[in-house]
């Protein structure tokens, strides 16, 4: 399987696509083709478990890898989890469905692809014959980074570096990352949003002689982000893994389309989604759920997607984001795959904050999607409902994915297509903001959030997360976003 870029130009192997992360002039790599999964495979995969299922999923698009290397590197990798199965299922009602993506090291989503990824990269260099170091660069709104320092640390021949905005992330993603254990990483906070951040590191990514100078040094750039397939790719896998438990739970039949619910911020988590759409899951539709920053809502509204407006930072922190990478993707395949198209619509988003589709690529994306948004009051109230009528709790980026879930029901009332609800970090990791949703208490401060949380839901607190009370921060820089390059070449100096 050959690597498109969604701008044009280049043609390259899944594992120069990872390796690479992004693609020369900008654009982000897509396979040529959408690889099929029949209902006969799918059928085979019913009894398998999950690194099992994800070793099927990871093959069917990087074929140059190896299945025993592949499926060795998943089990390693979903054996750092808690628990047997590392993305249970949980019924919340008839036809509602919660799927945990939260039990890995760093309690959020991104360790579902970031457990993987350095292996992939690895391999991927083995591959193409790099001999050169990795240095791979991260912006971060908070989840990803802390992910991908404990997916990356101390891994051979790479170094790490995590970007995040100093005012944009909660204080526990904050001590996570100040924290971080090994010798190849390090951490620097940006003045500035995520935007800045992540504007700030594409830069450097695209900038011929800023590569030219990490080259000299014996470095070569990677990334962690959600724009690198190879952070893709593990992602498609739960969206399978979740609807063959459906089925062998009895819960629907082989075949029977069903509905997700995702919280989106960079549009990478539901883009995994339409991919295995793509694939042949039967997915019906796909439910995109944004906090107050709804510019996807917007764009689902009216196919403008528009920058110019106001940045709200809310309680669902990795979700606070306007340019949402990854729909470049999405727009690349309902253009009917016109790179030069996809790259003047890009071109105009960093020029003058905005871009419109035509109305038949809109249907075409509403076929599929459709979104809804949560403000803050309505995300703690969709979350303290759940709490009072099930007894579930859950962190508000899946607060503000309950919400427009609800909305949907509310408006589909005879509707009876099954639905999961996508939960993407574990709600210790928010504990003051979960804790007033749920009781309406308001604490000061995180470790007593998370006592009184324990004492209000008996949910087991995570020991990565409540050991950070007792550590030292390491990192403790913070740069402007202009000059984040420098801060590189320290760190490799
Ligand atoms: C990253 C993250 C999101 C957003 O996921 P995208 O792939 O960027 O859309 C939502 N919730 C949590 C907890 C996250 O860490």
């Amino acid at each position: 399987m050959k690597f498109l870029s969604t701008r044009g130009g280049e043609k390259v192997t899944g594992a120069r696509a990872i390796v690479q992360g992004l693609s020369a002039n900008g654009g982000l790599f897509v396979p040529e083709k959408f690889p099929q999964i029949t209902l006969e495979e799918l059928k085979s995969m019913m009894f398998m478990d999950y690194p099992e299922r994800a070793t099927e999923i990871l093959l069917k698009y990087l074929d140059e890898y190896d299945r025993k290397g592949l499926l060795s590197a998943c089990r390693a990798a979903y054996g750092k989890f808690e628990g047997k199965d590392p993305a249970p299922l949980v019924r919340l009602d008839d036809g509602v469905y919660i799927l945990e993506l939260f039990h890995g090291p760093t309690c959020a989503f991104k360790d579902m692809a970031l457990t993987v990824l350095p292996y992939l990269l690895r391999k991927g260099c083995d591959i193409c014959g790099i001999t050169e170091n990795i240095l791979v660069l991260v912006a971060t709104s908070g989840d990803t980074g802390k992910a991908a320092l404990e997916g990356f640390k101390n891994a051979e021949g790479i170094r790490i570096m995590v970007f995040y905005p100093n005012e944009g992330v909660s204080k526990m993603q904050k001590m996570q990352m100040s924290t971080q254990e090994g010798d190849n990483v390090n951490v620097v906070a940006v003045r500035g949003n995520f935007d800045d951040c992540q504007r700030a590191v594409k830069e450097i990514f695209s900038g011929e002689e800023y590569n030219a100078l990490l080259k000299e040094r014996g470095y070569l750039l990677s990334s962690a982000n959600s724009i690198n397939f190879g952070r893709l790719a593990p992602q498609i896998a739960y969206y399978f893994s979740a609807y063959l438990d459906l089925v062998t739970s009895h819960q629907i039949a082989l075949g029977e389309e069903i509905d997700f619910t995702v919280p989106t911020g960079n549009f990478g988590n539901v883009l995994a989604g339409y991919y295995a759409k793509r694939m042949g899951l039967p997915i019906r539709r796909l439910h995109c759920a944004s906090n107050l920053n709804k510019v996807i809502y917007d764009f689902l509204q009216t196919g403008v997607y528009d920058v110019r407006r106001e940045f709200y930072k809310t309680t669902s922190p990795s979700m606070d984001i306007l340019v949402s990478s990854n729909l470049e993707r999405l727009l690349f395949e309902v253009s009917g795959r016109d790179t030069r198209l996809t790259a003047k619509r890009m071109a105009a988003l960093k020029k003058d904050g905005h871009y419109e589709i035509t109305p038949e690529e809109l249907a075409a994306i509403r076929e599929t999607f459709d979104g809804g948004f949560a403000g803050e009051a309505e995300c703690v109230e969709a979350m303290y409902d759940v709490f009072v009528d099930v007894g579930y709790t859950m962190d508000t980026h899946t607060g503000c994915a309950m919400k427009v879930a609800v909305d949907w029901f509310e408006k589909n009332k005879k509707d009876e297509t099954k639905m999961v609800i996508v939960s993407t970090a574990n709600p210790y990791k928010f504990p003051q903001d979960v804790l007033y949703a749920v009781t309406g208490n308001d604490v000061k401060d995180s470790f007593k959030g998370i006592k009184r949380l324990h004492a209000a839901t008996a949910m087991a607190v995570p020991k990565q997360l409540s050991a950070l009370r007792d550590k030292t921060p390491r990192f403790t820089r913070v740069a402007n976003a202009d000059a984040l390059f420098e801060e590189v070449l320290e760190f490799i100096k």
